[in-house]
């Protein structure tokens, strides 16, 4: 199926299923706004878990806030949000569409790069196990001119950007013929540059209503806590901070469903270390944040680094964990040396010290900071884009049938049961819904006797149930019950009274904590 056609799917299932539904859909919707369903609400929160376990119950040194989304509108002066949050938009004027110039050039230096995995696939499948990658892309003659181009195309964009030249960026789209993918013209309007924050009025206006915004990122609010937290957990450096919350940003080209929303959510930590330490913490939490990714199962090949070459000016290195999406790898987490350049640019506008004093060393000092910063929407999009799959069913008569199933990780699965009398009389929907009545203390659970049990275990392999629980007329006998697995559709046949155990080792958030 093209890689377009699996994404519509995806976005058709996630509706369908209650996972996320358009916002203020009878109204036709707001771009880039999604609502999440009865299951999807279920997965989202246990991300966030996932999240913030490994995060604050693994680290001693790690511990959490959550700031307010409103914050004294000169924080986003010092942080560089008024002056430079900006991105550069250009219109095509024959399609009308809007574009980020940025975005425009990358896509193009993407699809050299594309050319050049072409070139090294055909090449391994020709050579088989003789095939030296790096010799052939040092050697190649194709490979050589796609790279020039790249390395030309980045160099100009590189400095476009770190100048905020943005005739520049518009030369470079022009140079380049890059073409507007709906009107496929070069009808392009100048760039201009666009502040992603959404402002509002906070107080009455008879009173004077000041202008606040509504936060871009969590982070800052961890940086204005810095000293709270330090000082009253007694912290010792390193330590870090843990935040989750919504963040807001007027993104220009809002596309891919939940990939780039208007309002989202982030979990973030800003770790403070001793100066000169940070690039050793930078590659620590490089390595910890790609094996929270890894360890969910979907195949290291999946993910990969990006290490930014453009550094925004506070960074000292930043590199991106990026996903194979349905559309390409694409980035869900930064991890990012931002440097002292936020707890100083607080100190200067506070006028308030923001400096630790180091009993180890016997100093004050600002600390330097490392981030690791997650979209928990986008992480959404990637479990769900990785989990749902269609698979073919061979029957025993020969024919075969296909089911839709959403591979989660048990612990992050909505519901992780669901018990179901095979029947509606002789006493089984009663045994069903004792289980249930039993059981839900512990895990979510679901009844359910509507249709056949074919349809059933298709509704729960739809919804990314692990476990099904059938109740029979051997149950009246010997209170066993089938337990159903979801991925390999296996039955076994265990006691009643086993359940518990059996479930609750399998759902737990312990085994997945304990892989990282
Ligand atoms: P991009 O380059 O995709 O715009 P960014 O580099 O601006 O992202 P950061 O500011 O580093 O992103 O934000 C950290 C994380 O927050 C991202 O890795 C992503 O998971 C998430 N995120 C950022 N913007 C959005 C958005 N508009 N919608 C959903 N998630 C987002």
């Amino acid at each position: 199926m093209a890689q377009e056609d699996v994404f519509k799917k995806l976005v058709a299932h996630c509706k369908e299923y209650g996972y996320v539904f358009p916002s203020s859909e009878i109204y036709d919707g707001l771009s880039a706004v999604y609502d999440y369903g009865q299951y999807g609400v279920e997965l989202k929160n246990n991300i966030k878990k996932y999240w913030w376990d490994s995060m604050v119950l693994l680290n001693e040194n790690i511990v959490g806030i959550d700031s307010a989304i409103f914050m004294h509108p000169t924080i986003w002066k010092a942080s560089g949000h008024v002056d430079a949050f900006n991105d550069p938009l250009i219109d095509n004027k024959d399609s009308k569409k809007r574009y980020r110039a940025d975005v425009l050039i990358e896509e193009h230096i993407a699809k050299f790069e594309d050319k050049i995995s072409k070139e090294v696939e055909k090449a391994r499948e020709r050579f088989g196990d003789a095939f030296d990658e790096n010799k052939f892309r040092a050697t190649n003659q194709r490979v050589l001119a796609n790279q020039q181009k790249i390395d030309e195309i980045n160099a100009r964009y590189s400095k476009a950007m770190n100048a905020t030249d943005l005739n520049e960026l518009r030369q470079i789209i022009l140079d380049n013929e890059i073409v507007c993918p709906i009107s496929g013209t070069r009808n392009w309007t100048e760039v201009r540059q666009f502040n992603l924050m959404f402002a509002t009025e906070m107080g009455s206006t008879s009173e004077g209503a000041s202008k606040v915004y509504l936060r871009p990122e969590t982070a800052q609010g961890i940086f204005v806590n810095f000293l709270n937290v330090q000082k009253t957990g007694r912290m010792k450096i390193p330590f870090g901070i843990a935040q989750i919350g919504k963040a807001f940003r007027n993104e220009i080209v809002a596309r891919q469903f939940i990939f780039r929303m208007r309002e989202f959510e982030q979990m973030e930590m800003q770790f403070f270390v001793q100066p000169g330490t940070e690039l050793d913490w930078f590659r620590h939490w490089k390595g910890v944040r790609m094996r929270w990714h890894t360890a969910l199962g979907y195949g290291d090949d999946n993910y990969r680094f990006h290490d930014h070459t453009k550094l925004a000016h506070y960074a000292n290195a930043a590199t991106d964990i990026e996903f194979r999406f349905p559309f390409g790898f694409k980035e869900v987490e930064g991890i990012h040396s931002r440097t002292d350049f936020d707890l100083k640019q607080h100190q200067n506008y506070s006028g308030k010290k923001m400096q630790y004093f180091d009993p180890e060393k016997g100093e004050s000092y600002i600390p330097y900071v490392i981030e690791t910063s997650i979209g928990v929407d986008r992480m959404f999009l990637h479990i769900v884009s990785a989990a749902l799959r269609e698979e073919e069913l061979k029957k025993e008569d020969g024919t075969s049938d296909t089911r839709t199933v959403m591979r989660l990780p048990s612990f992050l699965a909505p519901v992780k049961l669901a018990v179901m009398p095979l029947i509606k009389k002789d006493g089984l929907p009663e045994i069903a819904e004792k289980i249930v009545h039993d059981l839900r203390f512990d895990f979510n659970c679901q009844y359910d006797d509507k249709d056949s049990i074919g349809r059933r275990y298709r509704r729960q392999d739809a919804i990314g149930t692990p476990y099904c629980i059938t109740i029979d007329h051997q149950t009246l006998d010997d209170s066993s019950v089938t337990i159903r697995y979801r991925d390999s559709m296996e039955q076994e046949r265990v006691k009643i009274s086993q359940l518990k155990d059996i479930i609750a080792e399998k759902v737990s958030i312990a085994s997945l904590l304990k892989k990282l």
